[in-house]
C-alpha cells in the first residue's frame, strides 16, 4: 500500500484534521463559468469510508463526474474542502502531475489503454524496469486477479468491452493505489458479464482493503455491489445510505424513481387508490397485486413482456401505474382489475 505517499502533506499551510472519514468533503462547490454559468456541484457534504464501495448515482448532468474529479484533485472546488486521510486533496496548483498519488482514476471510455498493444504490455508498462522479476510476477498477479491471464498476448483492440474494462482495472491497480475511482465502469460491459465483474471487484475490495468510489447513472446495476450510495440531483446530494435503506425508505421521489422505477403519485392520485395521505407517495412496481375483477374501476392498459416477469401498465383515465406481475398469472390486455397495494412510501414533500 502507498501509505507513506497518502499520509503526506501537499500544501505547506495545511494542518491535518483527525477523527474524520477517509475522504471527507464539506461545503464543496464546483462552478463552470462559460457562456452560461453551471453549478455542477452545489455545496455538498460527504464522507467516504475506507474499504467500502461507494457509488455516486444520479441522472445525467447531476454532477457525478465532477464530484469524482474533485475527489481525485483534477478540479479545484470553488468553495469548501476535500480531505484525504485528513489532508487537503492537492489540485493542479499544488502538484505538477494532477491526481492524488494514493488514488487511481479509471475514466469513462478506455482513454488510458493502448489499443494496439498487448494486454500484458498495457499492464506491465505501469511498472519501472528496475526490477524485472517483480514486474513479471506482479503483472501475472494482476492478470489473475482480474481473471484475464488467458488474454495476456491479445491486443486490447480485439477484446470485448468487459475484457477491456478488466484490463483498465488491472492497469490501475498494479501500483497499489489505496482508492480506485471509476466513472461509469459498466457502461460498455454487456449485461451478462456485468455481474461477474462487479463481484470480482467486490472480492478485490475484500481481499486487499481497497476503497472504491464509482459513478453510475443506472443505479440498478450497482445496487448489489455498493455498500453506500450517494444520490445526486442537480449538483446536490439529495439522499445517502445503504442500497437497502434507500430502496425501501428513500427520502424523496427522485431516489425511488432512480432505484426502483417506482410509481410516484400525488396525494390526489393516492386518494384515488384509497390511500389516505397528505403527502406524495411512491409504490414500487412489485408492491402492486393485480387481480381480475369485472366490477373494478381499473384495467390493464398495456402488457410488456420482460422475460421471467411481465410489466403491466394498469390504471384508469387519469392514472397509470406500472406493476410487475409473475407470468404464472397472465391476464389479457383491457381486462378489468382491482389493484391491491401491499406497501408504499410516504414523502414529507414532493421535490
Ligand atoms: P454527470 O457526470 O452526472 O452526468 P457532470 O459532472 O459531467 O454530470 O456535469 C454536471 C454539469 O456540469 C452538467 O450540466 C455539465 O454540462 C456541466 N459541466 C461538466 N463539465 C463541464 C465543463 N468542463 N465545462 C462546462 N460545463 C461542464
Ligand atoms: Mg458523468
Amino acid at each position: 500500500m502507498a501509505q507513506s505517499k497518502s499520509a503526506c502533506q501537499y500544501i505547506p499551510s495545511d494542518i491535518q484534521k483527525t477523527d474524520i472519514s477517509l475522504i471527507h468533503g464539506r461545503h464543496v462547490s464546483s462552478i463552470f463559468e462559460g457562456k452560461k454559468k453551471v453549478v455542477a456541484v452545489d455545496l455538498v457534504d460527504f464522507d467516504i469510508q475506507q474499504g467500502q464501495i461507494t457509488a455516486i448515482i444520479g441522472e445525467s448532468g447531476s454532477g457525478k463526474s465532477t464530484l469524482l474529479k474533485l475527489i481525485y484533485g483534477l478540479l479545484e472546488p470553488q468553495s469548501g474542502e476535500i480531505r484525504y486521510k485528513g489532508w487537503l486533496v492537492p489540485t493542479r496548483k499544488d502538484k505538477l502531475i494532477p491526481g492524488h498519488d494514493a488514488m487511481k482514476l479509471v475514466s469513462q471510455g478506455f482513454d488510458d489503454l493502448n489499443l494496439y498493444a498487448k494486454v500484458w504490455d498495457n499492464i506491465a508498462s505501469q511498472l519501472p524496469n528496475t526490477n524485472l522479476d517483480y514486474k513479471k510476477t506482479r503483472t501475472e498477479e494482476m492478470l489473475q486477479r482480474l481473471k484475464i491471464d488467458h488474454l495476456a498476448q491479445q491486443r486490447v483492440a480485439d477484446l470485448s468491452g468487459g475484457e477491456r474494462q478488466r484490463v483498465a482495472i488491472a492497469r490501475a491497480l498494479i501500483n497499489d493505489p489505496e482508492v480506485l475511482l471509476m466513472d461509469e465502469p459498466f457502461n460498455q460491459v454487456d449485461a451478462a458479464f456485468r455481474d461477474d465483474l462487479q463481484q470480482d471487484i467486490r472480492q478485490i475490495v475484500n481481499e486487499i482493503g481497497l476503497t472504491v468510489v464509482l459513478v453510475s447513472h443506472d443505479p440498478a446495476e450497482v445496487l448489489a455491489m455498493a455498500d453506500t450510495l450517494i444520490v445526486m440531483k442537480q449538483g446536490k446530494i439529495v439522499d445517502l445510505g445503504s442500497p437497502e435503506s434507500l430502496y425501501f425508505t428513500p427520502k424523496n421521489p427522485y431516489t425511488a424513481l432512480l432505484l426502483a422505477k417506482s410509481n410516484v403519485l400525488t396525494k390526489d392520485q393516492a386518494l384515488s387508490l384509497s390511500i389516505p395521505t397528505s403527502d406524495s407517495i411512491a409504490i414500487h412496481q412489485e408492491w402492486i397485486d393485480v387481480v381480475a375483477d369485472e366490477n373494478a374501476d381499473f384495467w390493464i392498459k398495456n402488457i410488456r413482456f420482460r422475460g421471467f416477469y411481465k410489466e403491466y401498465v394498469v390504471g384508469n383515465e387519469t392514472l397509470s401505474l406500472h406493476a410487475i406481475v409473475n407470468t404464472a398469472t397472465p391476464l389479457p390486455k383491457n381486462c378489468q382489475v382491482d389493484l391491491l397495494i401491499r406497501q408504499y412510501i410516504r414523502f414529507k414533500q414532493l421535490e
